[in-house]
């Protein structure tokens, strides 16, 4: 027994299943959780001393590499200056005034500590816009944890309010429908049947909650224009993909102008911030300056706006968008080739600084097709790839991410583990 799993017993008892957050447990893959102590630049370290490249940078936000020295500084800096204050600070509005200027969809946004809340709030100012009630998410596509977005799909056809998580009243969850991801004629189909009564569209531009999935052009602006023909408010969540993907994020990719936007991970840079924004119009309604309300003790903290904003400055660097889609063409593409010259089937994709691999013979365009990954080959590869350094989402459902810190060496280390961990299937 190593100190990790002696850590992971030890917090089963305080905590339940031992975690903060249910991703961060082993289930689908076995074994204990790692229990990290630092990190620095593309690497962390985990209680033993062990050192493993990231390529899950704390779920998204650590597009610099861990630790980056200007960040820490303005951290340090804001620190010094009063950890929170419940006040408006002049950093809330350097932070807002970089994000218009960036998603250029944004007119006026508001910061938020979560992507859950900047979620709850953006359906919650859909319906208060529109008056409408009916709210269109996505199969496979994850918004946060409130209550009307978790909501599991049902078999590609039209669900009505299934909670997928016990605990939320049937009534919740009544008027959100689920829809197959891709599915663009089922789309219009369900605005035919009950558009007059739909008050928006959520949706992840480029899936990274059901491992990496690309929203086809296609579907993306036949979600724009239905919005558009029926008086819906177009969400698009960037949680994920903002500022990751692409400097303007998946909108900017994808060249379509949402009504919203949900921002969280790489706009706080490893703090907790989060927010929401999108057309004036809309954003009036949200208190105080409409009947919308929306609140937060910690919203803006002066702290948390400190690793947003300088994070936001760093990226604008030229070339870092072309830079850190190559460290992703190149880990990508070595692991397709590894597995091939091992005669696994086995595919990866990749979006910016984002990337998916896959147990499937080909990537993979919907929730159902992901659902049929080889799991088991996953999980054996998952920890012979744990085993050599290299650490990876343990789910077949995650997208993966890679920073501006990770090198060739590393990508390099990663691909010959990798052909390792592929040959190792066969024995
Ligand atoms: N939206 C998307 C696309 C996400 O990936 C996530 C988290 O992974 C969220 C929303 C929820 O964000 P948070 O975990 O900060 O509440």
């Amino acid at each position: 027994m190593d100190r990790n799993d002696e850590l992971f017993e030890r917090a089963q008892r305080s905590i339940p299943g031992g975690v903060n957050s249910p991703v961060r447990a082993f289930r689908s893959v076995g074994g204990s959780p790692r229990f990290m102590q630092k990190a620095s630049g593309p690497f962390m370290w985990d209680v033993t001393g062990k050192k493993y490249i990231d390529y899950i940078l704390s779920w998204g936000p650590m597009i610099l590499g861990h630790g980056n020295p200007e960040v820490l500084r303005a951290v340090h800096e804001a620190c010094d200056r009063g950890l929170t204050f419940g006040t408006a600070t002049e950093p809330e509005i350097l932070i807002a005034e970089e994000i218009r200027k960036l998603v250029p969809s944004i007119e006026t946004v508001r910061l938020a500590s979560s992507g859950t809340e900047a979620g709850m709030s953006a359906i919650r100012l859909a319906c208060g816009f529109t008056g409408r009630s009916k709210v269109i998410k996505f199969e496979g596509c994850y918004h946060g944890h409130s209550d009307r977005l978790l909501v599991k799909a049902g078999s590609g056809m039209l669900t009505f309010g299934h909670p997928s998580s016990a605990g939320i009243p049937a009534g919740v969850t009544a008027d959100t429908i689920v829809l197959e991801y891709n599915n663009p004629q089922q789309l219009e189909d369900t605005f035919r049947s009950c558009g007059s009564e739909i008050a928006c569209v959520i949706v992840e531009a480029v899936g990274g909650n059901m491992n990496m999935v690309k929203g086809s052009p296609e579907f993306i602006h036949a979600i724009r224009d239905l919005c558009t023909r029926y008086g819906a408010v177009m969400i698009v969540d960037e949680v994920m993909t903002g500022f990751r993907v692409a400097l303007g994020g998946a909108q900017s990719v994808y060249g379509v102008k949402p009504d919203l936007t949900m921002l969280g991970k790489v706009v706080g840079g490893g703090m907790p911030v989060s927010a929401f924004g999108g057309r004036r119009d809309i954003m009036n309604m949200v208190a105080p300056l409409g009947p919308v309300y929306q609140a937060g003790t910690l919203s803006g903290n002066p702290v948390a706006v400190a690793a947003g904003l300088a994070t936001l400055r760093l990226v604008q660097a030229p070339g870092f968008y072309d830079r850190l889609t190559s460290i992703s063409r190149r880990l990508t593409e070595g692991l397709t080739e590894a597995a091939r010259s091992e005669g696994v089937p086995f595919c990866a994709d990749y979006c910016g600084g984002m990337f998916g691999l896959y147990f499937l013979p080909k990537v993979p365009t919907r929730f159902s097709e992901v659902t049929r990954a080889d799991t088991a080959a996953f999980g054996r590869w998952f920890h012979h790839m744990l085993d050599a350094g290299c650490y990876f989402a343990p789910s077949t459902y995650e997208a993966g991410f890679v920073s501006i810190a990770h090198t060739d060496k590393e990508i390099s280390h990663t691909i010959e583990a990798a052909r390792e961990a592929f040959a190792a299937l066969k024995a």
